[in-house]
């Protein structure tokens, strides 16, 4: 664990620190100060918990501070490079997204959308979907974005839950060489919706639709807008927009971010993780359906007047090389995924990335799951050729934006492999124990953040009472992540896993991470996903499901036992699992997150829970038979 990379950028920024440690209040007031405001905060925080209210009274128009800002010095500068997954491309410079996003803005206005109404979005990655989130902000409607890989019943559940009075969607979306029929999903998720009053249905495909009385199509509505729509002022405090979590750990919560705190967050964190510069070309493959889209694609770029290129389809199609080939095409600097993305791509070897001229490539970034260090060396040898730093940046829905990463645009430390490092500047974030006790250097225990910050959450729509319940009422005023960690000698923070996946085996807590890590180290495993079952006498046992590298021709016995001899070597006997399976795939979610509740579920034979975010159901159809075949042989014993 102990080991570390001495790579940065050569930032040594201490005053930054320094001053956020002495008041983070003030801090955040001078950081809130990089944005434009048409009206200055009389309050900088109103610290009622659980409730955060920052820049009390300022007011401020997020597609103003990510638009109209840079008209002056970068209206011909692109902000989207844009690629489609049949190779379509188009590229917006800040000047026609400016125009495209006031346009929009008119045509919600003629569709009758007030200020404080909800919009529900359900778009490919297309830049009409930056552009309608924007246009919404600039009217001050609060936009509900969906996936657009979910179902009719995961979208109506959504639209039902936000009462949106539009939905913007397309006719199809492209995804691995197919056309996905989105209009149709809207129309029989909202078939008896009457708050709904318009669907807005923008022509990607040319696929034939039903056109219905609601539905109106993109393009004449644009035909017919003006071009000028003078941005709304707005609180500080206005519901910008309503984002369902992930559902990794159980039914998806509706959080709801707010504007002038949220926006200052994403700005300095995006300029201390990312070391922004004019001259960058950036590059995250998150779907905007999801909080790193939000954050890092849509606001914190644009905000920034950087550019970047968006990619609508799947990163294998046509083949595993794709991301490898945008980089190259478009010669970008800054490259954001995820550990998922990352196992996928190494499971097809070094070769496919080895071909491709990467370095124009300077800094890696990572998200959403614990990374592998196996993963993350990889990650830093054949895409960063072991010159750029890499951020492991960890945060979720509610937190807005990063909370813990190495800062390569504010300063240079040693990398650990697996750590997201140090809490971002202002924050004060602890591993404590059942009691709340905070807990010495190198032991696990539950991730905490003592004190607000700007990009936190105002509450769960609608359901104040659940925004406590989850977050606030396990430890008296300290938001409780969920998460699973430890802090090092060197208060470097490694995550785990979930607290409730935490294993515990004979009176020992072992992170799903942390053996999940040990068996995809093993030359030939790809991934892993481990489980806790009950045992009369150990109290839990370990199942193991792993998938192999393409090619691996091992016989599995002799597999089985090079794993087992691993673990004990790594973690220790206690690890030792009580079953191996080798599966073709993973349950996880939609965003690419293994859901280890399911197999858990699946183990102890209960209901599996609300699943609408599960990726494949044939993956768990996989694992029901994997473990319905462990207890015949269980019987048969
Ligand atoms: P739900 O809350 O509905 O179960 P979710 O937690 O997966 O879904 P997100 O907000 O997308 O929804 O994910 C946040 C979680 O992702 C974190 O709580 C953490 O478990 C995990 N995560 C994100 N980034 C990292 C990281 N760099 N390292 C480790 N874990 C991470
Ligand atoms: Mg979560």
């Amino acid at each position: 664990m102990s080991e570390s990379y001495d790579i940065g950028l050569g930032n040594y920024d201490v005053s930054t620190r320094k001053s956020a440690e002495s008041d983070y209040v003030g801090f955040w007031e001078n950081q809130a100060k990089n944005l434009h405001w048409s009206s200055i905060w009389e309050k900088t925080l109103d610290w009622n918990p659980p409730f955060a209210k920052w820049f009390v009274g300022g007011k401020l128009n997020a597609s103003y501070n990510a638009l109209d800002v840079h008209q002056k010095e970068k209206s011909d500068k692109p902000a989207i490079l844009w690629e489609g997954e049949n190779g379509d491309s188009r590229i917006l410079t800040y000047r026609e997204m400016l125009i495209e996003v006031q346009k929009f803005a008119n045509v919600l206005k003629s569709l009758n959308v007030k200020k404080g109404d909800r919009v529900t979005i359900y778009l490919p990655m297309i830049p009409e979907l930056p552009i309608s989130m924007l246009a919404c902000s600039r009217i001050g409607a609060t936009h509900t974005v969906v996936f657009s890989g979910f179902s009719a019943t995961s979208i109506r559940d959504r639209i039902d839950d936000s009462k949106s009075k539009v939905v913007i969607t397309a006719d199809g979306g492209y995804r691995r060489g197919s056309i996905v029929k989105l209009k149709e999903v809207v129309d029989e998720a909202i078939q008896d919706f009457d708050f709904v009053k318009n669907v807005i249905v923008f022509e990607r495909t040319k696929t034939k639709i039903a056109i219905n009385e609601k539905d109106k199509l993109w393009n004449d509505l644009m035909n017919n807008a003006s071009d000028i729509c003078e941005p709304e002022p707005l609180d500080s405090l206005h519901p910008l927009y309503i984002l369902y979590t992930s559902g990794t750990t159980g039914k998806p919560k509706g959080v709801l971010h707010g504007t002038g705190g949220y926006l200052t967050h994403l700005y300095s964190t995006f300029k201390w993780a990312f070391d922004i510069k004019d001259s960058d070309v950036f590059f995250c493959t998150a779907d905007i359906g999801w909080v790193t889209g939000h954050s890092y694609v849509v606001y914190a770029p644009l905000l920034h007047g950087a550019t970047e290129v968006m990619y609508e389809g799947a990163p294998d199609f046509p083949d595993a090389s794709r991301m490898w080939n945008l980089i190259q095409k478009y010669k970008v600097t800054i490259f954001y995924t995820t550990p998922t993305a990352l196992r996928m791509f190494m499971k097809f070897g070094d070769d496919m990335p080895n071909s491709f001229d990467l370095s124009s490539i300077r800094l890696l970034g990572t998200v959403g799951e614990p990374i592998n260090p196996e993963v993350w060396k990889w990650y830093y040898k054949i895409i960063g050729k072991e010159k750029c730093p890499i951020i492991d940046t960890w945060w979720q829905t509610e937190t807005g934006g990063m909370l813990i990463s190495p800062l390569p645009g504010l300063e240079t430390i040693p990398l650990k492999p697996g750590s997201g490092t140090r809490p971002i500047p202002g924050l004060l974030i602890s591993v404590v124990d059942e009691n709340g006790i905070e807990l010495p250097a190198n032991t696990k225990g539950f991730l905490v953040i003592k004190n607000p910050w700007p990009g936190m959450l105002l509450t769960l729509w609608g359901d104040d009472e659940k925004y406590k319940n989850v977050y606030w009422s396990k430890y008296p005023n300290c938001y409780y992540a969920g998460d699973y960690a430890i802090k090092d000698e060197d208060g470097y923070f490694w995550l785990l896993g979930r607290a409730d996946d935490v294993l515990k085996i004979a009176g020992h807590r072992i992170g799903t991470a942390e053996l999940e890590s040990c068996i995809v180290s093993h030359d030939d495993i790809a991934e892993s996903a481990v489980c806790g079952i009950p045992d009369e006498v150990k109290g839990e046992v370990i199942i193991v499901f792993a998938v192999l590298k393409e090619n691996v021709e091992k016989n599995p016995d002799v597999l089985e036992k090079e794993l087992i001899s691993k673990i004990r070597t790594d973690i220790g006997s206690i690890a030792t699992p009580k079953q191996i399976y080798f599966v073709s795939k993973l349950p996880k979610t939609r965003s690419g997150k293994i859901m280890r509740r399911l197999l858990k579920a699946i183990a102890n034979n209960e209901h599996i829970g609300d699943v609408s975010t599960l990726e494949d159901g044939a993956a768990v159809t996989e694992i029901q038979t994997a473990f319905e075949e462990l207890g015949k042989s269980i019987k048969e014993k």
